[in-house]
């Protein structure tokens, strides 16, 4: 038990992503979907880091198992901060990316100050409550109009001066390398020999005691979990 992670995410991208880079240590990393169906989260968080944490805590909860869950967002100095948590539904509940990209390419019309920054948050929570936290950020520009077809959300209006393209002109691969969920990610993985210490001290504490023998000589149940 103290070697499965369960991610707290629905996007293959990011499952596919974080086994790849943890494939070469002893855990298993499992998906939401490996368990069937259970309530959602629900993220109405103010921070990055209150979703984040909600969100590993929830489903730490219901499967009794440690998960990690990552809440993400771009922040737009001339917007004081948006979208920022509501990046995913700046233009409505179900906004498209197309839609979050218009509704801030209309927003920063004009505006002189066009500098921003992506956050991306991991949390790592057991069911007891005790969690780790990572943050990536990487900062740039929003530009005045839409370039490139790769990525998602607005990755087509970000521009990362370092490499003169927007993430939407970038492989995903290039991106990651320094992306905020790159970053965020790498943390993660430098610290993961230590994180799974951690794991297993957590995990155990949480573990029912050990059942005293003089008590329970005769009890069928302790002897099972002896
Ligand atoms: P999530 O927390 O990863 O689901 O991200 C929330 C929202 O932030 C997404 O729906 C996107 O609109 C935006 N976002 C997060 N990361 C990125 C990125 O790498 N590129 C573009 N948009 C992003």
């Amino acid at each position: 038990m103290d070697n499965i992670i369960v991610l707290a995410t629905s996007n293959q991208n990011k499952l596919r992503e974080i086994k790849e880079i943890l494939k070469d240590f002893p855990v298993s990393i499992k998906s939401l979907a490996d368990f069937g169906p259970m309530p959602e989260a629900v993220e109405d968080g103010e921070t990055f880091d209150d979703n984040a944490y909600k969100k590993s805590l929830h489903y730490a909860k219901v499967l009794g198992l440690p998960c990690l869950a990552d809440d993400s967002g771009l922040v737009v100095d001339a917007l004081d901060g948006r979208p920022g948590v509501y990046s995913a539904r700046y233009a409505g509940l179900d906004a498209t990316d197309w839609e979050n990209c218009e509704k801030l390419l209309g927003e920063m019309a004009g505006q002189t100050n066009r500098a921003a920054h992506f956050v991306c948050v991991l949390s790592l929570a057991t069911p007891a409550g005790p969690a780790l936290t990572w943050e990536g950020r990487c900062d740039g520009e929003i530009i005045d109009e839409r370039r490139g077809d790769s990525g998602f959300g607005y990755d087509p209006v970000f521009y990362y001066p370092e490499f003169g393209k927007t993430f939407a002109e970038m492989s995903m691969e290039t991106k990651s390398s320094f992306s905020h969920r790159g970053r965020a990610l790498a943390e993660f993985v430098a610290e993961f020999p230590h994180v799974q210490t951690w794991l297993r001290q957590r995990m155990a504490e949480i573990k029912p005691p050990k059942p005293d023998h003089s008590e329970f000589e005769h009890n069928d149940w302790s002897q099972e979990r002896m």
